[in-house]
């Protein structure tokens, strides 16, 4: 067997994991890995359960069964959360909530205790240039609530950059954009999967682009959700180097391609 060293961790892992809504099962039974640097992308219909997936792993839904970790820790003793950036579906920010562009992306520099540290020149360069790589430097000093979600989308992205997060997890992050922002936004992520050595988990509906960046159609379905994967190292020799789904949404086969 060749060492282990020529593997990638896994990220996130979901071991047999089950949750439901006042007695209505969503996920079911749900067993996966996202391995370090890889991009998987999740589409499915609505109601299929993305969002409830990824709120699982975030920690902002608890599920009734199964493990959840993260960077090999159990959820219950991670400590890494400035390791994640999670960019929700809807930033529905108050017009008025009293932070700008620039603040929010700076508040990524900060863990929870150090809120009032100093900003060193170098805090600001780096915040200047993912500004810049974002393409939202000229929205800097406006208040983040009056960004379209397009652009809100861009600070986040911004914010998870300068905290150098080597996860970031997205929900639908082009509904209700214009086409041609779409593809710019892709661009963007495609560069930050690619030259910042980020691991990607993106629910979208865009099969077209899922399709386009991965080389082909999901690598697995699991009842209502599919599994697109750009894997970043060839699967020889390691167990963890496949997804692993199974379980899933309903009590459908389980398809795995290849
Ligand atoms: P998707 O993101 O794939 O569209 P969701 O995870 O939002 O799906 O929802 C999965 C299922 O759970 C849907 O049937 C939805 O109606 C239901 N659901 C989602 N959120 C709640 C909630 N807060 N309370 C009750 N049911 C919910």
């Amino acid at each position: 067997a060749q060492p282990q060293a020529h593997c990638h961790e896994p990220v996130v892992t979901l071991a047999g994991v089950s949750f439901s809504y006042e007695g209505k099962q969503v996920i079911r039974d749900l067993n996966f890995n996202v391995l370090q640097r890889d991009f998987v992308g999740l589409a499915g219909s609505n109601g299929a359960g993305k969002t409830t997936l990824l709120r699982i792993i975030v920690g902002l839904l608890k599920p009734e069964q199964g493990e959840v970790r993260l960077f090999g820790e159990p959820y219950s003793s991670f400590r890494g959360w400035n390791r994640i950036g999670y960019v929700p579906q809807k930033n529905a920010f108050n017009p008025l909530f009293p932070a700008t562009v620039r603040e929010v992306v700076l508040s990524g520099l900060y863990g929870r205790n150090k809120l009032f540290k100093r900003l060193t020149a170098a805090d600001t360069r780096k915040c200047e240039d993912a500004l810049e790589i974002m393409n939202i430097a000229d929205l800097a000093d406006r208040r983040i609530g009056q960004l379209s979600g397009g652009q809100q989308q861009r600070a986040f992205l911004a914010r998870a950059l300068i905290n150098n997060a080597e996860l970031l997890i997205l929900d639908e992050p082009t509904a209700g954009i214009d086409a041609e922002t779409q593809e710019g936004f892709f661009e963007l992520i495609r560069h930050m999967h690619q030259h910042h050595a980020i691991t990607f988990l993106m629910v979208s509906h865009d099969i077209d682009m899922l399709e386009d960046y991965m080389g082909g159609g999901p690598e697995q379905v699991c009842g209502k959700l599919k599994f697109y994967v750009r894997h970043t190292h060839e699967p020889q020799n390691c167990s963890e180097t496949r997804l692993h789904v199974s379980g899933g949404t309903k009590r459908e086969k389980i398809e795995v391609r290849g």
